[in-house]
């Protein structure tokens, strides 16, 4: 459990900093959604554009809602309908495997333990705990590419591996920001602090910034 009181002030400071800035652009609240709905798209959402997820996961929600739909859809008829996405035809198999595992391991239901989602085809810490947070509402800190980069430019962690990232940001963040700051952090990502070019210039984050100071000194 993270205690800010417990890590070194410049930490905390900066902790602090992120938080209040991020909430004041993104708010304070996030999406939730069915856990099963939540678990296909951010499995969908690997290696392809948000808009292009969105936009298939909900037109994909329309005709098929539960395991059982899927697992009686023809996985070329799947393919058909997420053939935008990318690696479409390993994705749709995944649907077809998951959605049989959880009808015959898991009564049809997603289950809300990050061990049991881990162990599904397909699915890495990242989505286990995406749909910990936004299907079930359980705290679990989702570390994607944006989440990634930005702690390692803020310098809140030096780490090469997501997972390395998730394991320090738990001990400084406190465990109430774990699902929204994947939220703020990803829209942030998206928008000012982009993987190539971020917009620095428009970033009220600069003075903390470890990336920033040393752009300066070049
Ligand atoms: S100052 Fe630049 S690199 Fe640092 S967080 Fe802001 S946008 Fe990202």
């Amino acid at each position: 459990m993270s205690n800010l009181e417990s890590i070194n002030p410049d930490k905390r400071e900066k902790v602090k900093k992120i938080i209040s800035t991020l909430q004041l652009r993104y708010g304070t609240t996030t999406k939730k959604d069915s856990p099963f709905y939540i678990l296909i798209s951010t499995l969908l959402s690997q290696r392809t554009k948000d808009e292009t997820t969105d936009k298939v996961s909900k037109q994909l929600f329309l005709k098929y809602k539960t395991p059982d739909n899927f697992n009686k859809t023809p996985v070329k008829t799947i393919e058909s309908l997420i053939k935008s996405i990318g690696f479409y035809r390993v994705k749709a198999q995944r649907i077809k495997e998951i959605s049989n595992i959880l009808i015959t391991k898991f009564n049809s239901k997603v289950p809300n333990n990050f061990d049991d989602l881990v162990s599904l085809p397909g699915i890495g810490p990242k989505t286990a705990n995406c749909v910990l947070f936004y299907g079930f509402g359980i705290p679990a800190l989702a570390v994607d590419t944006h989440v990634h980069r930005i702690s390692n430019r803020l310098g809140l962690v030096k780490t090469i591996k997501p997972e390395d990232t998730e394991k320090h940001l738990k001990p400084i963040i406190p465990q109430k920001y774990w699902g929204w700051i994947n939220y703020a952090l990803v829209s942030f990502g998206k928008e000012i602090c982009r993987p190539i070019g971020p917009k620095c210039s428009e970033c009220n984050l600069t003075k903390i910034c470890n990336y920033k100071k040393q752009q300066e000194k070049k």
